[in-house]
């Protein structure tokens, strides 16, 4: 039966690697890396230095570095954190244009089938071919589809205390600190609002988060000059004014015309109005090289998600219709889908571009995806209502939005939160129901894992689980 079986399985698999192949592919590479199948014990860099992986890193679901966050000892050097790049050749660094892209600055250690010319310079290389613990065609077989497996070594210290804890004290707990990020990010708008008042807090955070990752930092700065840019515009405007102002004064409005018709035509649009307010907006110009655009998905360009933002501050009643929203209790559509529906705008030219280079697609793309919306009403707008209402002293607004935060629908699962779960609970499955509880799985990875390292040196979270679990029972 166990014949049949292994027959099926290979059936079943399309196979990674062939025997005579002349190199396998990247990701049976990273595979043997993250399973650690290699000769752990006698380990050589190219250099003949004894390689010790005391940490092999944490598969990068996102750009940059294959690996983060390894512990590596070269020789008889002290150990280090790193991450770690995995390539078929050396000169991989460079055709993939690693050598410039300051992401992966980070690499300590490269990773290669085999090795030769064109590699970082200075870098550490551990070369595979000649160090794996079994046969390629055999690593192939097992690991070509076993990388949904979570490894033993990404589970931390804390997986084993959790495994004992009942489903419902993992909610409670996590609920717990879920209820400390709602209250840690009010606290950061209320510092905001301290210094620049309310509706201006809430600008600030909502365009930071438009700007996710990459963009966060100028589209701060533009929400910071908001004041100055709505100088003269009254409540309520039309998005093409503030449109023009905020591509203008971030350096983001192409000097020619020289695009399709439509394009041409909007642009037109965009400098009758920027022309007339260039000069007195000249002094906070940022320069275009404040953006990156270097890995950046067309669809969250920042033209696309500051003409999302000029639509919502062309309303002009913005901040008061979420006033209104968290003390009305409509059945339908429910308080979050209300929510989503005013944040979801769509845009005559922005719903049908990524760029003003682009060619117009037939369908028209949302302004900016579901799972961000979520995004930002969970760790924006609630946390910002909760702020406001703890600053006037109402315990009862404050606790109602409290309740929207924990009543608010799971979002989107994401790298992050996989690696997290995986972290803490391994292959158990923990259901995570509601925004709230994700929101309280990345509290912990905030409050324990990012201040130790990949093999959970010093954590103190797995005591104080084995503490809450005594008190539980
Ligand atoms: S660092 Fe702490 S909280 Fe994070 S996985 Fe390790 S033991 Fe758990």
């Amino acid at each position: 039966m166990a014949a049949l079986y292994a027959k099926w399985r290979k059936q079943s698999q399309s196979p990674v690697f062939r025997e005579g192949s002349s190199a396998p592919p990247e990701q049976l590479l990273q595979a043997i890396w993250q399973h650690q199948r290699i000769r752990r014990g006698g380990l050589r860099a190219t250099d003949g230095r004894r390689a010790a992986i005391l940490h092999p890193g944490f598969l990068n679901l996102e750009a940059g570095p294959d690996f983060r966050r390894a512990l590596v000892q070269v020789g008889t050097a002290r150990p280090f954190e790193c991450d770690i790049e995995v390539d078929v050749l050396s000169a991989g660094w460079r055709q993939h244009g690693h050598d410039t892209n300051p992401a992966f600055s980070s690499v300590g250690l490269h990773v290669v089938w085999r090795a030769g010319v064109n590699g970082p310079s200075g870098l550490p290389v551990v070369e595979l071919r000649n160090q794996l613990d079994a046969p390629l065609g055999q690593l192939a077989d097992t690991l070509g589809q076993a990388t949904a497996d979570t490894p033993d070594h990404v589970r931390g210290q804390c997986s084993a205390p959790l495994r004992d804890l009942p489903a419902g004290a993992v909610a409670d707990l996590l609920g717990q600190a879920a209820t400390v990020r709602l209250e840690t990010k009010a606290a950061e708008l209320a510092a905001v609002a301290g210094r620049a008042g309310w509706e201006q807090a809430l600008w600030e955070g909502l365009f930071t988060a438009l700007g996710y990752k990459q963009n966060s930092w100028p589209m701060r700065r533009l929400a910071e000059l908001l004041p100055e840019l709505r100088r003269g515009l009254g409540q309520a405007s039309e998005p093409v004014v503030l449109l023009a102002r905020l591509l203008g004064v971030g350096g983001l409005l192409p000097n020619q015309l020289d695009r399709d018709k439509l394009t041409n035509r909007y642009l037109r649009a965009l400098w009758d109005q920027w022309w007339r307010d260039r000069d007195h907006l000249a002094k906070s110009i940022l320069p275009k090289s404040v953006w990156t655009f270097h890995g950046l998905r067309p669809a969250n360009r920042p033209e696309r998600r500051l003409a999302l933002a000029a639509h919502w501050l062309a309303k002009g009643d913005f901040a008061a219709w979420l006033d209104d929203w968290v003390c009305r209790s409509p059945k339908k559509p429910s308080p979050a889908a209300a929510l989503l529906a005013r944040l979801a705008v769509s845009d005559r030219y922005w719903s049908r571009h990524w760029t003003f280079r682009s060619g117009r697609f037939a369908a028209a793309q949302p302004l900016l995806g579901a799972g961000r919306l979520h995004d930002i009403a969970v760790n924006i707008i609630l946390p910002w209502l909760h702020a406001r209402a703890t600053a006037a002293g109402n315990d009862g607004l404050a606790a109602r939005v409290r309740q929207r935060y924990f009543a608010w629908p799971k979002g989107q699962d994401n790298s992050r939160l996989r690696f997290v779960r995986q972290r803490l609970f391994g292959d158990r499955r923990i259901p995570l129901r509601g925004a709230a509880l994700q929101q309280g799985l990345l509290q912990v990875q905030s409050d324990f894992c990012n201040r130790t390292n990949a093999v959970c040196a010093d954590c103190v979270f797995p005591d104080l689980v084995r503490r809450y679990s005594l008190k539980k029972t």
